[in-house]
């Protein structure tokens, strides 16, 4: 079976072509620029074989149309008819509480994921735009919507709700609806995996730890509290956005320097964070280099993220009665073995003990506690698009 998966940004696209059950990526790559000029970045993994081209797309489905001629190209494809394409899995940032699960694309999901518009502004309307445009080029083929936020929709009222006037949830949608899902439900079930028993015997904490940062306590494969919120901005501190922080210092700060909500905004989403901190970069290697250089900033925005990372630990070891596994992941969780170390260390008293020589790996599937710690560290890359493909192969049917 072959399903293309599809990441549509505004100006971006993201593809792969997989087959969910080998696993095996035949094809992906990446358009750019759509609605300036056009680049595709296309690449087939087996051959280690990279194709550069600057194509026009003035929308959408020129990108995706590009996409598919490279997957039929004599030189570069991998398939000989678009027929060979079962179904087409889409990734959706949001579904409210419209979805509880992946489902098949129909014209009342589409509207569905307009009603979502709101929520999700910069994100659902280029993934609507991507559906869209694929239906357009490819038409017949099944397409699935795989959502962010669907993973924490079994969150219980008490952690999702915020403290504001119940109105403001009833009317208004405000509440706790969590991102990453994807990410969180992928490396839970993989973790289970990893420690041979079944998920719904296990508590289990993950870290996705990236450019954008989130932690999940998932029990018994269900996601029961997450940290971002009712936006992407909340939880732990992250490359550029701000995480938590007390609502008056926006009040105080707006006052002060006059800012209007645009620019506080601007602050809290691309100048807080580690770079806000460390005035160095967002970046945790650009970051670490410089803490390793004295810079003082830059060692308080490494101690600030990790001292974060380990309060939320404790916080859904507490909110689950227990945690039977901690998992790191994306491009810090994986890469970072100095801010996994410093993240879960000094966690004895909870059963979790570090083993710095273990932790020495990068980007493979690894346990990164010591042989006696009771609750297993485990290093685990994510793949949201298996995910996607395995969801939209599920629900196709083959
Ligand atoms: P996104 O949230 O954009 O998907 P990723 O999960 O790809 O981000 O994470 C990107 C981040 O991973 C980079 O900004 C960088 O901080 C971090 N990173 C990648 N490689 C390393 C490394 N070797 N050491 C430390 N941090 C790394």
């Amino acid at each position: 079976m072959k399903v293309l998966v599809i990441n549509a940004g505004s100006s971006s696209l993201k593809y792969q072509l997989m087959d969910p059950h080998t696993r095996e990526v035949l094809a992906k790559g990446l358009c750019e620029r759509i609605g300036i000029d056009g680049r595709l970045t296309h690449k087939i993994p087996a051959k280690d074989a990279k194709y550069e081209f600057d194509i026009p797309m003035p929308t959408h489905a020129e990108a995706i149309q590009a996409v598919l001629n490279a997957l039929l190209s004599e030189e570069h494809g991998v398939i000989k008819s678009v027929s060979e394409i079962d179904a087409v899995g889409h990734r959706v940032v949001h579904a409210g509480e419209k979805f509880a699960s992946s489902v098949l694309i129909t014209d009342a999901v589409k509207e569905a994921l307009e009603e979502c518009i709101p929520l999700a502004p910069l994100h659902n309307p280029a993934n609507l735009t991507g559906i869209k445009a694929c239906e357009q080029v490819m038409p017949g083929v099944p397409m699935v919507g795989v959502f962010d936020t669907t993973f924490h929709q079994t969150m219980p009222p008490k952690s999702f709700i915020y403290a504001l006037p119940y109105a403001c949830y009833e009317q208004d949608k405000v509440r706790r609806y969590g991102f990453h899902g994807t990410s969180h439900r992928y490396v839970s079930q993989r973790a289970a995996a990893m420690l041979g028993k079944p998920i719904e015997e296990l508590k289990i904490i993950t870290c996705h730890l990236g450019n954008g940062s989130s932690i999940a306590a998932v029990d018994c494969g269900k996601s029961v509290d997450t940290t971002m919120g009712f936006t992407p901005l909340a939880g732990l501190p992250m490359g550029t956005r701000s995480g938590d922080l007390d609502a008056g210092i926006m009040e105080y700060l707006m006052n002060k320097h006059g800012y209007d909500m645009k620019e506080m905004m601007t602050i809290l989403n691309k100048k807080s964070g580690v770079l806000g901190i460390s005035g160095v970069s967002s970046d945790f290697r650009d970051i670490e280099n410089a803490a390793n250089e004295g810079n003082k900033q830059a060692a308080l925005a490494l101690e600030a993220f990790q001292y974060s990372v380990k309060k939320y630990i404790g916080a859904y070891a507490a909110a689950m009665g227990g945690v039977d596994a901690i998992v790191f992941t994306a491009g810090v969780g994986e890469n970072d073995a100095i801010t996994r170390y410093n993240s879960a260390s000094g966690l004895e008293f909870m059963g979790v003990k570090m083993d710095q020589q273990a932790n020495k790996v990068r980007g493979k599937e690894a346990v990164i506690s010591a042989p006696d710690s009771k609750v297993k560290v485990l290093l685990i890359p994510t793949d949201e698009e298996l995910m996607i493909a395995m969801d939209t192969a599920e629900i196709v049917g083959k």
